[in-house]
């Protein structure tokens, strides 16, 4: 690819970031990872490829990911301290940075769709709780009972962090005493950051985001991450970048890491690389801010950069096999 050529539609996905189990599952388990996200990359692969804008597939494959118990988005959500589903999402258009986002949602089953129903009116960008509960289901949104969301894993991902952790909330265990008790995930789901997401570039050159998740296990009733909020944890921007980031939220939230690394692009004249290694390796850290983010500038370079022992990702331009890795030490094919 060639940053002066016309750009080939692109698109990548994240499913969290975290601490290892590799030792404790098999590969099969490992598999069920990575079919899932070569699955879901081939379907915003072939919107694309239909010349579908970048802000529907990114939309679609958050969609997808939502509705997989896998990850820590919709169904399969993480638990609040109190046993319920608190869900956040949002959704970026780079051409114009029209956005919409919810957050502390129960009953959306895909709070992706929520987020894009509260872009497509124009305003407002951001609505929480009830009142955008009432707001996405007046516009089509579909509703689920509240226990739709859970699953006996992620029950027992909270009793375990509660038994260890009291009342903190599970953002980040060594757990090298509690890797025993959920090994069916290449990440340990009592430290992972389980937040999935989308960026692509269309093949109108337009660039979108989308970031959905539960939050962090055991967290607090009404606590907000950076997934929902506009530049903390999700950006887009036609100038420079989409980005969408998992890990700790309240270290991002205060680094507005998503769009630091559009800022150091824009501002400083960083290349996407750089930009996204300097947020995730050298600014996040003294933070607290383990983690990752995918991000696609609007030449289809493609960044997957995480500071956490592994980041389910992936990536797929139109026309090419898509690539999907978990581990750090595994080659993403992203690497200058
Ligand atoms: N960033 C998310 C949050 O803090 C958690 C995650 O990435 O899994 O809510």
């Amino acid at each position: 690819m060639s940053p002066t050529s016309q750009p080939v539609a692109v698109i990548a996905l994240h499913g969290g970031a975290g601490t290892l189990t590799r030792r404790a599952i098999t590969p099969a388990q490992q598999s069920l990872y990575r079919e899932t996200l070569t699955q879901i990359l081939q379907a915003g692969q072939a919107l694309l490829a239909q010349g579908a804008s970048a802000l529907d597939a990114v939309t679609e494959a958050v969609r997808l990911l939502e509705e997989c118990p896998l990850f820590n988005a919709g169904k399969g959500a993480v638990y609040t301290s109190e046993a319920r589903h608190e869900l956040d999402a949002c959704v970026m258009r780079g051409s114009d940075l029209a956005s919409g986002a919810v957050a502390g949602v129960r009953c959306l089953r895909n709070p992706v769709l929520a987020a894009r129903a509260v872009l497509a009116s124009g305003s407002p960008v951001l609505l929480i709780g009830e009142g955008a509960e009432r707001f996405a289901l007046a516009r089509g949104c579909e509703a689920v009972a509240p226990d739709w969301f859970g699953t006996a894993e992620r029950l027992a991902q909270l009793h375990s962090v509660q038994a260890s952790a009291g009342q903190a909330p599970a953002l980040d265990h060594d757990a090298q005493n509690l890797l025993a008790a959920l090994p069916t995930s290449p990440l340990d789901e009592r430290s992972k950051f389980g937040t999935v997401g989308a960026v692509a570039l269309d093949a109108q050159g337009h660039l979108a985001a989308a970031t959905s998740t539960g939050g962090v296990t055991n967290k607090l009733p009404g606590r907000v991450g950076d997934s929902p909020l506009v530049g903390a944890g999700t950006y887009a921007n036609d100038r420079t970048v989409a980005v969408s980031c998992t890990g700790m939220g309240e270290a991002f939230i205060r680094a507005l890491a998503a769009h630091d690394v559009s800022a150091l692009m824009d501002y400083a004249g960083l290349s996407l690389a750089d930009a996204a290694h300097r947020v995730v390796m050298d600014k996040l850290p003294p933070l607290g801010g383990r983690g990752g983010l995918i991000a696609v500038d609007r030449h289809g370079r493609v960044a997957l950069p995480f500071n956490t022992e592994g980041m389910y990702r992936g990536w797929a331009r139109v026309g090419a096999a898509p690539r999907v890795a978990i581990y750090a030490d595994e080659e993403d094919g992203t690497q200058p």
